[in-house]
């Protein structure tokens, strides 16, 4: 039998739960379907830093971040920082002397935004982060208003939210086949146990959504749907005394990002993911061990925990849109059909998902041109 809510969103990440819970709070009559678990896809792959420190460039896309910060402020009050698997902290990001001016201009770019950023000297960044070494003339611009999230755990907790507000969150149920009647103006979406048809079609299915929306329409499916290919590699590390090696979100310089975890300690690098970028077929043992060597040249105090920790490898893919900013918004020439695809979606898909939303149910405008895919043409 067919089923005729009023919106279906197809994809189960971190954006896709946010609009669920968004749409359930409006008790529109809502579907999620995941192909699989939720928050399986980037989300899952993802190092959960709440951030703006690297996006002062442009103002608009700051103001973007700031507000998904903002967002994550206001549910905390609601629910508490557990029961979204939020932590505080802040971050760390230390720049070796010769490269003390370009972080000095960025401290200035930031502080005139009115962002929350400090620079600190090597002794007082040594207060925060004990286990790093800190070159001479290094500077450290501290963040005190970053975040740490477990991505899948909030993930969780949105699409659970949803469902208490009866959106009917169903995950292993990939959708197989999509189609668009302009004749009704509906929207026939084909699971391998239900078809569900509607009005509201929203595609939140990631890296998958050109495959997805070329079902409908394999040309428009090009033009809006520009994504870039960004492999990103995680290294999870479990043991003894790894908890300390680093208080927070930490960039020690190198292109190495560390970050506590709930078991012990999350690693990534900007060098490993060019190498994985260049070469798709790159060896990541290899990989993770010069991850790993260059960890303990930093922090040569946890050099024994670091070696005797085990590891966990995981490969992403970051949902990159070729310019870097969301695709949010209806499709030109789709009438209820809309893209929710954005990079630093821990960062911003709660928010985006309130904007999409809202622009959705009230049909007024909520997002800026330069995020909407007519930018692609129309
Ligand atoms: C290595 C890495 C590090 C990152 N670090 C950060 C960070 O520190 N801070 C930050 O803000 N952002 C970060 N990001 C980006 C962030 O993780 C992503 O922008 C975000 O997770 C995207 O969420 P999404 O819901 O749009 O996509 P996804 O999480 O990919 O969700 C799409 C979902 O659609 C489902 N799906 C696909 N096809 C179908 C189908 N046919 N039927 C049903 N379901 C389907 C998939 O299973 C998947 O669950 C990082 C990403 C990576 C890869």
């Amino acid at each position: 039998m067919i089923q005729i809510p009023d919106v279906v969103i197809v994809g189960g990440g971190i954006f896709g739960a946010a609009l669920a819970y968004e749409f359930g709070k409006r008790t529109i009559r809502t579907v999620l379907l995941e192909g699989t678990a939720l928050g399986s896809g980037a989300t899952g792959t993802s190092f959960g830093w709440i951030n703006a420190l690297s996006k002062g460039d442009d103002s608009d896309y700051f103001a973007l971040n700031l507000a998904g910060m903002s967002t994550y402020e206001k549910l905390s009050s609601e629910y508490g920082e557990d029961a979204l698997g939020l932590s505080n902290g802040g971050s760390l990001t230390v720049s070796p002397s010769n490269e003390a001016n370009s972080a000095l201009n960025r401290l200035q770019t930031l502080q005139d935004l009115h962002y929350p950023v400090v620079a600190l000297s090597p002794g007082e960044a040594a207060s925060l982060e004990p286990g790093l070494t800190f070159e001479e003339n290094s500077v450290s611009l501290y963040c005190p208003s970053e975040r740490i999230l477990d991505p899948v755990k909030f993930t969780r907790f949105l699409g659970n939210e949803a469902a208490k507000m009866r959106v009917a969150v169903k995950e292993y149920e990939p959708v197989r086949e999509l189609s668009m009647s302009s004749v009704s103006g509906t929207y026939t979406v084909r699971t391998e146990t239900n078809s569900y048809s509607t009005r509201v079609l929203i595609l939140a299915s990631g890296t998958s959504t050109r495959a997805l929306f070329g079902q409908i329409d394999p040309q428009a499916a090009q033009r809006f749907v520009k994504l870039k290919r960004s492999p990103g590699l995680l290294v999870t590390l479990s043991g003894e005394n790894l908890s300390n090696v680093v208080r927070r979100v930490v960039y020690p310089g190198g292109g190495l990002h560390l970050r506590p975890s709930p078991s012990g300690l999350l690693l990534a690098s900007d060098i490993a993911d060019a190498e994985l970028d260049r070469n798709p077929t790159a060896d990541l043992a290899t990989l993770t061990s010069q991850i790993i060597e260059t960890v303990l040249a930093r922090f040569p105090d946890s050099a024994t925990s670091l070696r005797e920790a085990k590891r966990e490898v995981m490969l992403g893919q970051r949902v990159l849109p070729v310019d870097e900013h969301p695709i949010v918004g209806a499709v030109p020439g789709f009438p209820g059909l809309f893209l929710a695809l954005t990079h630093s979606g821990i960062t911003l898909a709660p928010y985006l998902a309130h904007l999409l939303a809202t622009e959705i149910l009230s049909g007024q405008p909520t997002l800026l041109p330069a995020y909407r895919p007519e930018r692609f043409g129309v």
